[in-house]
């Protein structure tokens, strides 16, 4: 085994703190990564305060990650010593089944690996994540990550930027389409870029008005307070697309009056609590109600590649690792500009 050193929560709730661990040796298809920076995303929040049930602790969070590669297994012909790589929120999968075969392993009909509060394929062995020193993932679950481009500011695109180009792509969001942004945080601000880079009109809903100014340079052409009732009145029936990407409890009903006839409310945020719809909001405008879960690997390293081409990162604050903490209380607060990012060397 290779010993490894990391930042855990050793129980639910439980501010995270230094952890020893190790990582398995490298097998014949395995990619050792001295990981330099990870991302911080919400789901790592909700999973350390077991919001969603099931958390496995200790718990090493992290699925934003980008470092170098330091070995390979013999087997290993994508890879070299010395490149630039990503791991996302997936390190295995069944490989086998109808989703899978597809490329789309985030939906395994088996088991999806996830990098951390999950288990290996072999039902047993509990993954740790990217808040760590090193990893060892499968060439197959490794992403290629250019060098032309910032590597902590390309780090949150292995979560965020996934997440929200699956859905825009899968919905085929183009020019002539008009997007709201629901919640602009570290998904939010994604959206936001990618769906204008994309050639929709991009709208930002947002409890913060002090985020107007960051959402129009971000590529938003409008930006609405959603306590401002007038505001809210001058974008009814007005969407094609809402991604949502709020993480705390929301009343959906409001939101649902914004799409126009056929509009789509894409859910991507993932609150402890489920939302209630009142029927009529969707039956009176044929609107429809999605769910989109990351992506699968194929798509994510097209998504990498997409952003190199197009000169798009993540907007980031950098933090130490002792800093943790209080990025998750700023997170819970809305206080995120636009995605914290650990810088591992201060490990
Ligand atoms: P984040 O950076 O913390 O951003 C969430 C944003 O939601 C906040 O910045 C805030 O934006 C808004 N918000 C927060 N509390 C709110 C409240 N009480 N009422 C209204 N708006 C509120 O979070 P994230 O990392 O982007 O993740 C967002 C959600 O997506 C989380 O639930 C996460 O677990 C989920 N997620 C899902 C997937 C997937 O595959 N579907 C992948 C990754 C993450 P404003 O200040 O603009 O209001
Ligand atoms: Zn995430
Ligand atoms: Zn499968």
């Amino acid at each position: 085994m290779i010993p490894a050193k990391g930042y855990a929560a050793q129980e639910v709730k439980a501010p995270l703190a230094p952890f020893d661990f190790e990582r398995r040796e490298v097998g014949p298809h395995d990619v050792a990564i001295d990981i330099q920076y990870c991302g911080v995303c919400h789901s790592d929040v909700h999973q350390v305060r077991d919001e969603w049930g099931g958390s496995i602790f200790p718990m090493v969070p992290g699925h934003e990650i980008v470092g170098r590669i330091t070995r390979v297994g013999e087997q290993v012909n994508k890879f070299k010593e010395g490149e630039l790589a990503g791991v996302g929120c997936l390190v295995d999968s069944c490989r086998t089944c109808a989703s899978c075969t597809q490329g789309f392993e985030q939906y395994c009909e088996v088991h999806w690996v996830g990098t951390y509060n999950s288990v290996e394929m072999d039902g047993k062995t509990p993954t740790y994540g990217g808040y760590s020193d090193r990893i060892v993932v499968n060439e197959d679950f490794v992403l290629r990550i250019s060098e032309k481009l910032a590597p902590e500011r390309v780090a949150p695109l292995l979560c965020a930027g996934i997440t929200t180009y699956s859905p825009l792509r899968q919905w085929k969001v183009g020019p002539g389409h008009r997007v709201g942004v629901l919640g602009l945080g570290g998904l939010g601000h994604m959206a936001v870029k990618l769906a204008a880079s994309m050639g929709a009109e991009v709208t930002v809903l947002s409890t913060s008005p002090k985020k107007e100014a960051d959402a129009k340079a971000l590529g938003a052409q409008k930006f609405v307070v959603t306590n401002e009732e007038e505001a809210m009145k001058g974008v009814q029936n007005y969407f094609d697309f809402i991604i949502n990407t709020v993480s705390a409890p929301l009343d959906l009903n409001a939101y649902l009056a914004m799409l126009r006839l056929d509009g789509t409310m894409i859910l991507l945020g993932v609150p402890p609590e489920a939302p209630e719809i009142q029927t009529f909001n969707l039956i009176l405008k044929r609107r429809r109600i999605a769910g989109s879960l990351i992506g699968g690997i194929q798509e994510t390293q097209e998504m990498l590649d997409y952003c190199a081409e197009h000169n798009l990162m993540s907007d980031v604050e950098v933090i130490s690792i002792n800093q943790i903490n209080g990025a998750y209380e700023r997170m819970i607060k809305g206080d995120v500009h636009y995605r914290f990012v650990i810088d591992m060397a201060t490990l």
